[in-house]
């Protein structure tokens, strides 16, 4: 058996998924090559882009109405392709963007070389939420203190900090904030295809494969056909959402064995039973360890109950001093990459769709043998 792997991205791919490309990575179904040597514009990669795609409808059920683009730069490079694609839709050239964590932070950064660019909300300062006090980028600002500008040409929010654990899959109705004309686009990296997507609520999503979907490479840009065809001149043509649907995600050689890598983990999630079946486990897996961290008064967990991430759980040991002696003994147990992001501190376990319920219970028998040894 392999150790169970906490990591946060690139993380735990399935054990099955690497076997069966494993298998055919010197032959793919007889064609004497691997997926690796095939011309992107051939029969054989066609076929496994095709297969990959419809998967990926299939599973997000994503309406006609969206295209579906396998680009590459990850999600980082959104943060200029979007600006660069979607600002000039309205001639005000402005966007919005909610705060809520290192990662909207850098998006947030990188438009601002695109246009007339705002903050519609931000969690980064101690807020009472709910009636608690919260700490900066440990809670999500409420659509309804959201100030969005009815002329911007996108909102731009990211719906689960990889960073600091919060999640925010409620995404408001655009008329209901007074800006109907505003799309939301979403940076869903690292809770993509672990829970359902309400389209009818967005402009876009965009997501860096190496969480949910595969290896580092890829990044899928789901994006209503509309919104397409109006990137700035200055937008560099393999990054023109036009150029790049229009050619099939072909514009220029893609990723393919990203692609390839993705297409295997899809049909593996179709076999789990799709997105409902993962979503009911992941909520069973984050269950579990906040369940444990709650009762726990060694632990402590720092974000707000209504925005905890599914995903990713920071939690920190209340005595700092045993954080080494903690991952190293985690580090025995099989219990890999627990240590938490330098800017947060302390630990953070990633519970991707990959690891099942039995990885998050090997954690909390550790973490339980920790406290008693330690507590
Ligand atoms: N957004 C989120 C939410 C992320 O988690 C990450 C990567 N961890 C990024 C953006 C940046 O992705 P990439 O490194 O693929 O550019």
């Amino acid at each position: 058996m392999r150790p169970w792997n906490f990591s946060a991205g690139p993380s735990a791919l399935p054990l099955e998924v690497l076997q069966h490309a494993a298998a055919e990575m010197t032959d793919w179904h007889g064609s004497g090559m691997s997926v690796m040597e095939m011309s992107h514009r051939g029969k054989q990669f066609t076929q496994i882009y095709e297969e990959a795609l419809a998967d990926l409808r299939e599973l997000l059920q994503v309406p006609e109405e969206f295209d579906v683009l396998f680009m590459q730069g990850g999600a980082s490079a959104q943060n200029a392709i979007v600006p660069l694609n979607l600002i000039g839709r309205r001639d005000a050239r402005k966007a919005d963007y909610v705060l809520a964590g290192i990662w909207s932070n850098k998006s947030h950064k990188e438009a601002q070389r695109y246009g007339d660019i705002a903050v519609a909300a931000s969690s980064g300062a101690q807020a009472d939420v709910d009636g608690r006090t919260q700490a900066p980028w440990t809670w999500f600002p409420k659509p309804a203190d959201w100030s969005v500008r009815a002329d911007a040409s996108y909102l731009h929010i990211c719906s689960n900090e990889t960073i600091g654990g919060v999640e925010f899959p409620d995404w408001p109705d655009m008329k209901s904030l007074g800006a109907p004309e505003v799309p939301l686009v979403v940076d869903v990296s690292s809770h993509f295809l672990s829970r359902s997507i309400d389209f009818s609520k967005v402009g876009m999503v965009y997501a860096g494969a190496q969480k949910n979907a595969g290896p580092a490479g890829v990044t899928m840009v789901i994006v209503r056909k509309e919104l397409i065809g109006h990137a700035l001149p200055i937008c560099p043509s393999a990054f023109d959402y036009a150029n790049v649907s229009a050619a099939g995600s072909m514009f220029n050689t893609p990723p393919t064995y990203a692609m390839y890598m993705a297409g295997l983990v899809f049909k593996w999630l179709k076999k789990q039973g799709g997105i409902a079946s993962m979503e009911a486990a992941n909520i069973a897996k984050a269950r579990a360890l906040y369940d444990y961290l709650d009762g726990s008064s060694f632990y402590v967990s720092t974000v707000h109950p209504s925005y905890r991430s599914r995903m990713n759980v920071p939690f920190f040991l209340k005595d700092e001093s045993l954080n080494a002696a903690f991952l190293e003994g985690a580090d025995a147990a099989d219990l890999r990459q627990l240590r938490g992001h330098k800017s947060v501190g302390g630990m953070r376990a990633s519970i991707y769709n990959a690891l099942p319920l039995e990885a998050v219970q090997a954690l909390i028998s550790y973490m339980q043998d920790f406290e008693r040894r330690h507590g």
